[in-house]
């Protein structure tokens, strides 16, 4: 799924429980996109294409070192450790990473028919990767409607609660963005 999907479906858990903080907010949501970081390696990959010793490391490591087990226990570790409600916390960015994981094994298909298997049990046990015959395309009409309906959550939510997926990136525009949503469809103003 796109990291936008990713995005909108931990923001969904984090806001799934006890009232969380800011706070244990953005390490529930931030843990559903984590995963993705190790696609950083396109950059390198695409600025070497031409050169005589290319960096393959897109190719070589996206779906490889961030989608595993072990990356999964480290995020919940630092998060339980910034956290006040530890468990409730680990226990919700624990979901939030497998979301992700679950997320781009049946849906991440890439347009060559790319599977990208995930090696879940990295770096404990080098077994064979997982991966579902059945994966759906990236841009297929299933994670259209997942994101959809992510987004309608996060608006019924953004209503609810006061704050939206905007938070993470800027109060000030979290606030004009709840404003005009309780200014549209009603709610306590800010
Ligand atoms: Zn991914």
């Amino acid at each position: 799924m796109s990291p936008i999907t990713h995005f909108l479906m931990g923001w969904a858990v984090a806001n799934s429980g006890p009232s969380l903080t800011k706070r244990e907010r953005a390490f529930v949501t931030w843990a559903s996109v984590i995963p993705d970081g190790d696609g950083l390696g396109m950059v390198a990959e695409w600025a070497t294409r031409h050169s005589e010793h290319p960096l393959n490391w897109w190719s070589q490591y996206h779906h490889v070192l961030g989608h595993n087990l072990g990356i999964a226990l480290a995020t919940c570790g630092v998060a339980a450790a910034f956290s006040r409600p530890k468990a409730a916390t680990a226990l919700l960015v624990l979901i939030s990473f497998h979301l992700h994981l679950v997320g781009d094994l049946v849906g991440a298909r890439g347009p060559d028919g790319d599977q990208w298997p995930i090696p879940y049990l990295l770096p404990f046990f080098q077994l064979p990767p997982l991966t579902w015959s059945g994966q759906w395309a990236l841009n297929a009409w299933p994670n259209l409607l997942i994101t959809g309906g992510l987004i309608g959550a996060a608006i019924v939510l953004a209503l609810k609660r006061g704050y939206s997926p905007l938070e993470m990136f800027s109060k000030k525009a979290d606030g004009a963005f709840v404003a005009a949503l309780r200014c549209r469809f009603g709610g306590p103003r800010i």
